[in-house]
């Protein structure tokens, strides 16, 4: 799965392309979102309960909710908040797979993607696997509230982006 610190990384630079320099309070907001789908391997169901395409639209939701109360919090925040839940969601499912329609469905989704050159020409393979792989992990194929592992950083490689990602964070709110 990916470590907590490639998730993390990836919404340090999703932030840092889509907030101006003077939005440092609302990017640290937003933070969170990036992550917070992994809780459920504390609470609930891991890789299911918020990990589903419903959970997308519950910012949206209390977006609406807002306009209602009139209270004055802008909708682009609202809309990257689901973006980011959008995102950590299908870069879990390309990575050994996500409950995408729980609770409506026990389904796990194991996308599977790969493009480039083969002795063939060119080759580009996209499917999905329902169920992922009984044997080897089992959380994504049954839905259980055991995690057999939680990397937080998985290798020096994702160090080094995370590195690169904070920088980038750190000069577009601070120094910009
Ligand atoms: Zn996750």
């Amino acid at each position: 799965m990916p470590s907590i610190g490639l998730h993390l990384a990836l919404t340090l630079f999703f932030l840092a392309s889509c907030l101006k320099g003077e939005d440092f309070k609302p990017a640290l907001g937003l933070l969170p979102f990036g992550l917070l789908c992994d809780l459920d391997s504390f609470i609930g169901v891991h890789r299911a309960t918020l990990h589903n395409l419903f959970i997308i639209f519950v910012p949206l939701l209390a977006m609406v909710i807002c306009n209602r109360l009139n209270l004055n919090i802008r909708a682009k925040y609202f809309i990257l908040a689901s973006l980011l839940l959008a995102f950590h969601i299908f870069l879990d499912a390309f990575y050994n797979g996500v409950f995408l329609f729980y609770p409506l469905s026990e389904k796990s989704y194991d996308l599977v993607f790969w493009f480039g050159l083969k002795e063939t020409g060119l080759s580009v393979l996209f499917t999905w696997i329902v169920p992922g792989k009984v044997d080897e992990i089992v959380y994504v194929t049954n839905p259980s509230p055991g995690v057999p592992e939680i990397p937080i950083i998985g290798g020096g490689a994702e160090l080094v982006v995370l590195i690169f990602a904070v920088l980038t964070f750190v000069l577009r709110f601070k120094f910009s």
